[in-house]
């Protein structure tokens, strides 16, 4: 066990927005022992773990395909 670990278990994570998977879904990271955090479907906060990694990188594509469509659709829409 570190001491940055140990500092942690007493006084608390630090966390701090590390990642923006969606505007609904976020990921933090300690910024004392780098654990990571992310949010779930229902708005609650959950250990990231590897299996939530996926979800989140799937999410993330996704959410950023939809948005360069609704870019493009502003776009064209804005040319007429
Ligand atoms: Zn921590």
């Amino acid at each position: 066990m570190t001491p940055t670990k140990l500092y942690c278990d007493f006084f608390g994570h630090n966390y701090q927005l590390s990642k923006k998977v969606t505007n609904h879904v976020k990921e933090y990271t300690c910024k004392c022992c780098k654990k990571q955090l992310t949010t779930d479907s229902n708005g609650k906060l959950i250990e990231l773990t590897p299996k939530y990694q996926d979800i989140n990188s799937e999410l993330e594509r996704i959410y950023s395909s939809r948005l360069m469509r609704l870019k493009q659709k502003t776009l064209s829409s804005s040319i007429y």
